[in-house]
């Protein structure tokens, strides 16, 4: 068993990191920041944005006739970790497009793919509802086939950038006789369709704005309505009913890839970092023996988490399936993030409460923005208790938990 990289992909990730370093200016950062925000993409990250994808890093081990760039998955994670450890950005064509290679008609995958890896299509997910997050058995959300249209009528809450969305990878119900997962489909819904309204859902991280670097720093989710939006009926993605399927498959496929381990660990290594720093308040807790051992202890977590990632990577590199690994990281890492943010805001005392526009934040307050995100880490994207119920069924053998 080899942890190491090849000498070919520690040369990429030099080049990338290079790269990131010369490209990735100020200017990009603050633009990329005002597109997060709803605000639209200025000049300078459009052009960075073109200049990643003649490259074809935004999706380099996806098929090249769909805009990827035919490599390996191992070379795909070098890139995703210093993408995403230097721009907070990350890779693959977001939310939806890898069920949508896995699913789509040769039309579907010509449609999508090559404009979300280039970021010119986005989708939100719309999978919760009002009373239905975690169950998604229990969805309303209606889409009735009539002729060659569906009409859609519902609700969705949580909708991570549906602001900024081109399309929604909308779960809904089509057949009305159904019962929990059966009768469920995914359609791919262009956003602005007439009926169609997202009223903003502001989360807690809104007031201050969180700054670059907050782990979960949405500071809006949506909720969407549907009024009989109409759709074509080539939006359906997969088979009619086989929606459960299209949407745990791609669940599994989101999960995976450098940033989903980053994100729960990057503020650890940022403390670290300030730590080095000069300053009165560094030279005390540097020497400081608890200070240390937390540290230390918070490094080897990380280790793990990031081992987790190489591994369902690895298992994606081979041609396997990853059922429960997916999941034992998203249980991990997250929950590795809540002890982190805590130990660090006890390392940091009352500094750690202060946030971005306080004179005396530490790091523009990212450590106390940080500690608002983490918690909803272990609930968004699949709780921890659910993924642990897969982790006992799926890799452990274990029946169904009794009700
Ligand atoms: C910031 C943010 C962004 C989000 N973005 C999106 C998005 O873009 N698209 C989208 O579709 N959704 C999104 N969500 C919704 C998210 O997926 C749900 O919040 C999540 O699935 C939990 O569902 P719920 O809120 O209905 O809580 P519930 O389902 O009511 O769960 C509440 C708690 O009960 C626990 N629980 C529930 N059932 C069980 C069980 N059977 N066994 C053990 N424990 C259980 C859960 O683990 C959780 O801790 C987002 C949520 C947040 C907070």
């Amino acid at each position: 068993m080899n942890f190491l990289f090849t000498d070919e992909e520690e040369q990429l990730r030099a080049t990338v990191r290079a790269f990131l370093l010369e490209h990735f200016t100020e200017e990009v950062r603050a633009e990329n920041m005002a597109g997060k925000r709803g605000e639209g993409w200025g000049p300078a990250i459009r052009k960075f944005f073109d200049t990643v994808n003649d490259k074809r890093w935004f999706a380099w081990s996806w098929p090249t006739e769909f805009g990827g760039g035919g490599g390996n998955r191992t070379a795909q994670f070098v890139i995703e970790e210093e993408f995403y450890r230097y721009t907070g950005i990350t890779l693959g064509g977001g939310t939806g497009a890898p069920a949508i290679l896995s699913f789509g008609t040769e039309a579907q995958k010509k449609e999508f793919v090559p404009g979300a890896i280039k970021r010119e299509i986005i989708f939100c997910q719309g999978y919760s509802e009002p009373g239905c997050g975690t169950d998604l058995a229990g969805i309303r959300c209606r889409a009735k086939r009539v002729g060659d249209k569906y009409i859609i009528t519902g609700q969705k809450i949580y909708t991570t950038n549906a602001q900024n969305a081109t399309h929604i990878f909308l779960m809904c119900r089509t057949d009305p006789d159904s019962v929990r997962h059966r009768g469920l489909s995914i359609l791919l819904v262009p956003m602005g369709m007439p009926g169609m309204t997202v009223r903003p859902l502001w989360t807690v991280q809104n007031d201050p704005p969180a700054p670059f670097g907050t782990t979960y720093g949405e500071e809006r989710t949506n909720e969407v309505f549907f009024d009989d939006v109409e759709v074509p009926a080539s939006c359906l993605l997969g088979e009619e009913g086989g929606g459960w399927e299209v949407a745990r498959r791609g669940l599994n496929l989101d999960r995976v890839g450098a940033w989903r381990y980053l994100i729960s660990v990057m503020r650890d290594e940022d403390i670290v970092n300030w730590l080095h720093g000069d300053g009165e308040l560094q030279d005390s807790l540097r020497e400081d023996a608890q200070v240390r051992d937390k540290v230390a202890e918070m490094w080897t977590e990380a280790e793990v988490c990031r081992l987790m990632t190489m591994r369902s990577i690895s298992i994606e590199q081979h041609g396997g399936k990853f059922t429960y690994e997916g999941s034992a990281e998203k249980v991990f890492a997250p929950e590795h993030s809540v002890r982190t943010t805590e130990a660090i805001s006890q390392i940091l005392g009352p500094y750690a409460q202060l946030m971005q526009g306080s004179p005396d934040a530490i790091e523009k307050g990212v450590f106390a923005h940080n500690i608002l995100g983490a918690y909803q880490s272990t609930i968004n994207h699949g709780s921890v208790q659910v993924m642990r119920d897969q982790v006992a069924r799926i890799g452990l053998g274990l029946p169904r938990a009794a009700k």
